[in-house]
């Protein structure tokens, strides 16, 4: 954990602007201007650096799922580019097995139950089939992870 909290204390002092508080998870409240982190869990110093280019990007809340999913590749090509600096090994695989859990997440979202063809999403929380019209509702997010721009207003 000495990498993590070292990495912290850098972050800290380069982006004066931004908060770093350990909470429940890793997180970047845009509206608060904090980064949210844990300190007990594998792979933390990627997903802090993961965080970091969210707040870097500007990311905010998303209108569609697929913009999560884009916000989110996003987020791991700007992290690859402060590896170096924060002396971070990004491993690939962890980085696809994050991005998998959103395109998995996607997919089963975007599939029509009735026909399995892709929908388009029409709003929030409703998709439609281009294939047979079907039209079905959506849960908000349930992994907690993949809600938190929604829940950042
Ligand atoms: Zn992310
Ligand atoms: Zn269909």
């Amino acid at each position: 954990m000495r990498s993590m909290s070292s990495l912290i204390h850098k972050l800290k002092a380069t982006y004066p602007d931004i908060s770093f508080t350990e909470g429940e998870q890793f997180l970047w409240s845009p509206s608060e201007r904090i980064i949210y982190y844990t300190t007990g869990q594998a792979n933390s110093t990627h997903l802090l650096l993961h965080e970091l280019s969210h707040a870097l990007l500007g990311h905010r809340e998303y209108q569609r799922d697929i913009e999560l999913v884009a916000m989110e590749t996003a987020a791991w090509d700007e992290a690859k580019k402060y590896a170096d600096t924060y002396k971070v090994r990004l491993n690939e695989a962890i980085i696809q097995d994050h991005l998998d859990t959103y395109r998995e997440w996607l997919h089963a979202r975007s599939t029509c139950p009735q026909c399995s063809a892709s929908g388009y999403q029409t709003e929030a929380s409703h998709y439609q089939c281009p294939a047979c019209s079907h039209e079905w509702k959506v849960n908000e997010a349930r992994i907690c992870a993949l809600r938190r721009y929604s829940l950042a207003k």
